[in-house]
């Protein structure tokens, strides 16, 4: 049979199979064809652009021990989880070398994404950003709460992508290897044992969700993030490159390991002392197991390799978070005082006082920046006005500031 004269000269589909057919010069064009084209030419710009073009996130990575004094300068304390983090990235980040350098080896080095278990305001947010901050690459904290399995209201889970595409303004080459902070992980445990009684919106239907970008494919991004919605035109990214690290505080993960721990050692002969020490911080023997106990499920914690704790805040460390990291907050006020032309002259009793405050009203590092406040805005008030150069923070002022502030109000039961 003749083939009918007006016909996609590409495909070689008749007129009436097509919905458009564009004429050329000597041809024809189905719009079948048109979108093929137009994904090739996206796809091959997108690789030679890749090639050439300078983008502004230059990785650079270090090894381990750099890793972790480059950490060091920003957080306290935390050495183990440090130790860890330092490890898994620069493993991360070496698998991606290995990939890109096409060295032949049959052995695929797995993603190493992690979670962090600690009390909230220890500094899980604090590591992960200060690594980003070190490897130059786009970092995206993204709260799990925020998100509910598909057909419920919330947003889809795909649109943790979205914010890490936003703070690189959307540069999918350089989002694609990017890390991503999931907080508050255990929100989404499942609740209970009995796994599907009634459905748990909020729980496992998210984590399922979760496992494919996890683990690394093509995912589809709403580039406003929000709700997919059929209209919508979406982003195609890749989730292998990218490092996710979740963290959670867990709350009562401590009685799982403890009972864990003591059926472990059932008919041994244990050293009493030991037992105490253990019980002392217990997070740190957290594994896979007890976050599965607690309500993660296999599947996910299987993409999530590297487990790790933060020890709670004591007051040597509270101490140190006030004066010692790169930015600092006296270091921070200090400044702020001497842009007036002033200089701040803190006791060292004063500082004590502000870490004892932050313990007795347990409001951990994040409140010691609310202590300072309170003890200080009356001074940032007045003292722009005066002809002082000096200013001396005694414990009598800081104590008479901070009686007065409303933040005696907040005293924890
Ligand atoms: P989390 O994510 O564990 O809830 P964050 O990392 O957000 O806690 O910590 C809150 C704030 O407390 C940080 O911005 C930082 O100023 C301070 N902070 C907490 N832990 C540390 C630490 N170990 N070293 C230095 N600063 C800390």
């Amino acid at each position: 049979m003749a083939k009918n004269p007006l016909h996609c000269s590409f495909c070689g589909r008749n007129r009436d199979e097509v919905k458009i057919l564009i004429a050329g010069q000597e041809g024809h064009i189905c719009e079948n064809c048109v979108e093929h084209a137009r994904e090739i030419i996206e796809q091959e710009l997108m690789v030679r652009d890749e090639k050439t073009a300078p983008s502004s996130f230059k990785l650079t990575v270090k090894k381990p021990m750099e890793i972790k004094k480059f950490l060091d300068e920003y957080v306290i304390g935390q050495d183990e989880a440090k130790k860890v983090l330092s490890v898994a990235v620069y493993n991360h980040y070496k698998r991606l070398q290995q990939k890109s350098e096409n060295t032949g080896s049959e052995i695929e080095i797995e993603k190493s994404n992690i979670v962090m278990v600690g009390e909230t305001g220890t500094g899980k947010t604090l590591l992960a950003k200060s690594i980003a901050r070190m490897l130059n690459v786009p970092f995206a904290i993204v709260d799990a709460t925020v998100f509910t399995e598909a057909g419920y209201v919330g947003e889809d889970v795909e649109s943790i992508l979205t914010r890490l595409l936003q703070v690189c303004n959307y540069d999918v080459h350089a989002a694609e290897r990017g890390i991503v902070y999931i907080d508050e992980i255990d929100k989404i445990a499942r609740k209970g044992d009995n796994p599907s009684i009634t459905r748990d919106v909020s729980g496992e239907g998210v984590q399922q969700g979760m496992l494919k970008l996890l683990e690394g494919t093509d995912v589809l991004v709403p580039p406003q993030g929000g709700r997919k919605h059929p209209e919508q035109k979406l982003i195609k990214i890749n989730t292998q490159n990218i490092l996710f690290i979740c963290g959670g505080a867990f709350d009562g993960i401590d009685k799982i390991i403890a009972r864990r721990v003591q059926t472990n050692t059932i008919g041994f002969n244990v050293d009493k002392d030991l037992q105490e020490n253990m019980k002392k911080n217990l997070l740190r023997y957290v594994n896979a197991q007890d976050l599965k106990t607690f309500g993660l499920i296999p599947e996910l914690l299987g993409r999530l390799p590297v487990t790790t704790h933060l020890d709670p805040l004591d007051a040597p460390t509270l101490r140190a978070i006030l004066t010692e990291p790169k930015n600092a907050l006296i270091k921070q006020y200090k400044r702020l005082f001497e842009l007036e032309g002033i200089h701040l002259q803190i006791e060292e009793d004063t500082l004590d006082f502000m870490v004892e405050k932050a313990l007795e009203y347990k409001l951990g590092a994040r409140g010691l920046r609310s202590i300072c406040e309170g003890i200080l805005t009356d001074a940032m008030f007045e003292l722009p006005s005066s002809k002082e150069t000096t200013f001396t923070l005694t414990l009598e002022y800081a104590k008479r500031k901070f009686d007065k502030s409303k933040l005696s109000l907040l005293k924890v039961a």
